[in-house]
């Protein structure tokens, strides 16, 4: 098995796609993440996966706290924004228990790192959410290396 046998195989997994946010020194930093998984009830605890060279990673371990934004299928520039497919653009974070949000997601989640654990190349945050917003539509969805079942010519 070659690295591109692994990563063909795990785009079969079809998903949301979420932008995750948070703030360190006054710096608004976005990185958009598929790697996300709501783990337990009680406490209410989900999962998101960084790479370790991502800006993300050293942002969140200055903030302790992060928000998880799931994407409607109207924010696809969204998506690639903020993951560097779409460069230069501004972007108005909304503010919510003090951290900034992506205006207009279909959820977003407002999270205290709870625990936190290094597998391989990347960092494993678990969060513990404290608040949440929901909104109606449809998600945003990635597959195979496209957003809502695309086909490609
Ligand atoms: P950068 O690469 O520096 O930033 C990302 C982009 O966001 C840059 O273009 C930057 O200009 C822009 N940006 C950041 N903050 C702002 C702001 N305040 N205003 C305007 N623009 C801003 N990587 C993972 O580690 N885990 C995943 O689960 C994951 N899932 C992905 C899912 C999909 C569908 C895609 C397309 C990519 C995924 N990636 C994932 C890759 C990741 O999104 C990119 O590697 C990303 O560029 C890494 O971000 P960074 O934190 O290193 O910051």
């Amino acid at each position: 098995m070659d690295d591109r046998m692994f990563r063909t195989a795990m785009g079969k997994f079809a998903t949301g796609v979420t932008v995750i946010a948070s703030e360190a020194n006054g710096d608004v930093h976005g990185m958009t993440a598929n790697a996300f998984m709501s783990v337990s009830l009680d406490p209410k605890l989900i999962l998101i996966s960084v790479g370790k060279n991502a800006k993300m990673n050293q942002t969140i371990q200055e903030a302790r706290k992060f928000t998880v934004n799931i994407l409607s299928d109207a924010q696809q520039e969204m998506s690639m924004i903020f993951a560097g497919q779409l460069k230069d653009r501004d972007v108005a974070f909304d503010t919510f228990e003090g951290m900034p949000v992506i205006e207009n997601s279909l959820v977003s989640l407002a999270c205290n790192v709870y625990d936190s654990h290094e597998a391989g190349d990347h960092m494993l945050y678990i969060g513990e959410v404290v608040n949440l917003s929901v909104q109606d539509g449809e998600p945003l969805t990635f597959f195979e290396g496209k957003y809502n079942n695309q086909v490609t010519s």
